[in-house]
């Protein structure tokens, strides 16, 4: 499975379809195209509809899911993101594409790189807000903002995200491309029950072919994640 790809109608190469044609080319089993949105992408309506023939013309080569990534932007789960599209997609990936400050709005980067100890617990704080968030299916890239500004999840740290995912419906993601989440955020979701799902974040057909083609990252996933792995 391929749970997260971009296409054209937000920063893909490619449309829908050739995202589609690229995952049978590979046997992928399922396929979700998982465009980035903001409250304000009007646009989204008309992908669902697109998305909905995608799937039909499709159907019996692959499983199509239709989907969106929206960054959480508070510590509630509130996401970037249209209201209503969740009852209209089938997964709602989201990620913390920045960290909520204590006040509204967000880190910048210097101020990440200042403190990182408060940018880990803010950080944290997002992720169980969209934990708690019931129209968000999966935590998408998990700890790959950390990862990106060189600090270290602690195992403290990673406790408190893992335990609030625990028991919870939401599935954590497995990211072939980035290499996410691992270490003692990785060992706190299995201990704590966590499902997975796998995401390349896939931006192109060509980008696809090489994740999930032989001796791509695709072929790396633990053993202990396939065991975990949810179909949504
Ligand atoms: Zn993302
Ligand atoms: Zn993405």
């Amino acid at each position: 499975m391929d749970l997260h790809t971009h296409s054209k109608f937000s920063d893909g190469t490619d449309l829908p379809e050739v995202l589609v044609e690229a995952g049978i080319d590979v046997c992928l089993t399922s396929i979700a195209i998982t465009d980035h949105v903001r409250a304000d992408s009007d646009w989204v309506w008309h992908y669902i509809d697109y998305m909905e023939e995608v799937r039909e013309y499709y159907g019996d080569r692959i499983r199509v899911l239709s989907g969106v990534e929206a960054k959480v932007v508070d510590f509630n789960g509130t996401l970037d993101m249209p209201e209503g599209v969740e009852d209209f997609v089938d997964i709602v990936l989201s990620a913390v594409h920045r960290v909520p400050k204590e006040d509204g709005g967000f880190l910048t980067d210097d101020e990440i790189a200042s403190d990182g100890e408060r940018a880990l617990n803010l950080w944290a704080r997002a992720v169980v807000g969209a934990i708690k968030n019931p129209s968000v299916a999966v935590i998408a890239h998990p700890g790959l903002i950390m990862k990106n500004h060189g600090i270290e999840i602690t195992e403290e740290v990673a406790e408190k995200v893992a335990k609030a995912a625990g028991g919870e419906a939401v599935a954590f993601e497995y990211n072939v491309g980035w290499g996410v989440p691992k270490g003692c955020l990785l060992n706190g979701l299995m201990r704590h029950g966590v499902s997975f799902t796998v995401g390349s974040d896939a931006h192109s057909a060509d980008e696809l072919r090489e994740v999930w083609g032989d001796g791509g990252a695709g072929g790396n996933i633990p053993d202990e994640i396939i065991n975990r792995l949810v179909i949504l």
